[in-house]
């Protein structure tokens, strides 16, 4: 098995007036995060992370933001997207590693249901998902609450 590797990186603004989502777990917040879709940035960095090990384009392409379509779309869905097109490409998924980065809210307690939703999403085990969280110790922009930032790892077997 030939194996493959991607990164993906997202970042998105605070200051929606929608909940704030991420991995497709809904999160107490005083702000959602802006975008065209839900601004789910973990499920971004992640469809990029795929799309880039397999080098089938990334997010932008596949689901343009000037596309109506798209307009506060379920991103969650978005993945099970890329996740058919790689199958149908022949490649698996063998794991994919997220970091989050934001000062705002404590994440800790939504990583289990954000594993979760991604191993769903992806047909792979939870020990094949793993999500982190940090803080970016008060520096810059995402140090001072202004958004949040979203890196990601997958690796693919197969074609
Ligand atoms: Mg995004």
């Amino acid at each position: 098995m030939r194996q493959r590797f991607g990164i993906g990186y997202d970042s998105h603004r605070f200051g929606a007036e929608r909940p704030l989502v991420l991995g497709g777990v809904k999160i107490e917040n005083e702000t959602g995060l802006l975008g065209h879709s839900d601004g789910d940035a973990v499920a971004h960095a992640v469809i990029d992370a795929l799309l880039g090990a397999a080098a089938m384009g990334d997010i932008g392409q596949l689901f343009p933001d000037t596309d109506e379509r798209w307009k506060d779309a379920n991103s969650m869905q978005l993945l099970r997207e890329v996740k058919r097109r790689l199958t149908a490409a022949s490649y698996t998924i063998v794991n994919v590693d997220v970091t989050v980065v934001t000062e705002r809210p404590r994440l800790a307690p939504h990583i289990p249901a954000m594993r979760e939703n991604l191993a769903r999403a992806l047909g792979i085990p939870l020990h094949a998902v793993s999500v982190k969280a940090k803080t970016n110790e008060q520096m810059d922009s995402v140090g001072e609450g202004k958004g949040l930032q979203v890196f990601a790892v997958a690796s693919l077997g197969g074609a």
